[in-house]
């Protein structure tokens, strides 16, 4: 009794001490503290997206057939391929890692897993990781069953390769549930093992919408196969894409993309975090995470004072760009970046970047698929936002308007592939940053 009556007191002093000094604010020894902010939270989705959309396809037929649709509605997929068919293909999967979609891992043969022993397994699964970084520049975290055939032993066998091994059933009670059980098998949402192809494709704006509507729900995991549309099917599924690109809270991902976010999510520890008059700093790392097996930035949400405008975000003194929100609760600021041990700094003072990005390093390639353009793509006081490259080839001339660099590869490197061209004359490749700065670099 006497403890609560001693606690009411120090409220109540503290309330009034916060509510006489100015803007809010006490005074400590070293700095100003804004005594009402809350310390910085990594948010569930990336941009604080409250759904999320992920898109996978299984067994790399006619993959390439839908990666348009990250252009026209900006879904992007990922794509578990059979690694042991891919060595005469490189250049599929790189046309759409510099899209935005993503390649894991459907085991290096199509085999019944229910059926092998563990050596096999392993021998499989070995192999498949050895394809797509060697093929690809990375290490794969998804693993999706061929068949969806999976038995306890391959269970137990998975989680020491892979951070999710996927299965093909529906989900029927816990659709749209996030995090998905990492170390086990992940169901997706569309409601026949045919995924999103056939009939489903009708259905997919309505399951979606069902799993909005689901409490607690957050992500729909679809897959399908891309070779088995038809022309109606396929007209279906960009009807229904486009419906479901109207849903403004939502976050489209890969697979790959949306697992890794997870997990560093989950390793996020943020240290030193201040609050002064003019600026906020924290450190962000994650001291039990290889983080450059999954190099994906998180989000960060911010709390700020409310009277804070025209702000910088610096993450280890580089620019990048950020986003204010304001609602009854607070002005909160989103910004994104991969936890690396590094300093966080907003600041309401002027920052000024007057240098572009420098475009460095191209580097052709002929193969009998085509050609693969490379380069590298730096800034040095801000960050890349947009790279495109013109080129004129023997078979025409490309506009390659919106060049990414992918998504699990910890470096600067972008690049395009022109399928079927055998030369080039000219390349024009441009870049800006997150200040409007522009470099630009041609090679005729
Ligand atoms: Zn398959």
């Amino acid at each position: 009794m006497k403890r609560k009556w001693l606690y009411q007191v120090l409220i109540l002093t503290i309330s009034l001490f916060i509510g006489l000094s100015s803007n809010l604010a006490i005074i400590c020894d070293h700095h100003w503290v804004e005594s009402s902010i809350l310390p910085p939270v990594v948010t569930v989705f990336r941009d604080d997206h409250q759904h999320a959309f992920m898109l996978g396809w299984d067994d790399e037929m006619d993959d390439l057939r839908f990666s348009f649709i990250e252009d026209e509605f900006g879904f992007r997929h990922t794509s578990f391929a059979v690694t042991g068919r891919l060595n005469d293909s490189v250049f599929w999967g790189l046309d759409m890692l510099f899209r935005g979609h993503d390649i894991q891992s459907h085991s290096s043969e199509h085999l019944h897993f229910a059926r092998l022993n563990s050596s096999r397994i392993e021998l499989l699964l070995g192999q498949s990781i050895n394809d797509i970084e060697r093929l690809y520049g990375y290490t794969p975290i998804v693993f999706a069953y061929p068949f969806g055939s999976h038995s306890s032993e391959s269970d137990s066998i998975i989680p020491n390769y892979f951070d999710v091994g996927r299965g093909i059933g529906s989900e029927k009670t816990n659709r749209g549930a996030w995090p998905i059980t990492s170390r086990s098998c992940c169901l997706h949402s569309a409601p026949t093992c045919n995924g999103i192809t056939g009939d489903v494709v009708d259905r997919l704006t309505i399951s979606f919408e069902e799993m909005l509507n689901n409490e607690g729900h957050r992500a729909y995991k679809c897959y399908g196969h891309s070779g088995w549309f038809n022309a109606r099917e396929r007209e279906q599924f960009e009807k229904e894409l486009s419906k479901i690109a109207e849903h403004d809270n939502l976050w489209l991902t890969t697979w790959g993309e949306a697992i890794a976010y997870q997990v560093v999510r989950d390793h996020t520890v943020i240290e030193d975090y201040h609050t002064y008059s003019e600026n906020i700093k924290f450190k962000t790392v994650a001291p039990e995470l290889n983080i450059s097996r999954y190099p994906v930035p998180v989000t960060y949400r911010v709390e700020i004072p409310r009277d804070w405008d025209n702000l910088a975000v610096l993450d280890d003194g580089r620019i990048i760009p950020h986003k204010i929100v304001e609602n009854s609760s607070g002005k909160y600021l989103l910004l994104n970046s991969t936890p690396r041990g590094q300093i966080i700094e907003i600041t309401t003072q002027r920052v000024v970047d007057t240098t572009g990005p420098v475009i460095s390093g191209i580097h052709i390639t002929y193969t009998t698929e085509g050609v693969l353009v490379l380069f590298e793509v730096s800034d040095f006081h801000g960050t890349v936002c947009d790279v495109n490259m013109t080129i004129v080839t023997d078979i025409g001339s490309f506009d390659f308007d919106r060049i990414v660099n992918p998504t699990f590869w910890s470096n600067n490197t972008y690049g395009r592939v022109v399928f079927n061209a055998s030369d080039i004359y000219a390349i024009t490749v441009m870049a800006s940053d997150s200040s409007g700065n522009i470099g630009v670099s041609s090679n005729e």
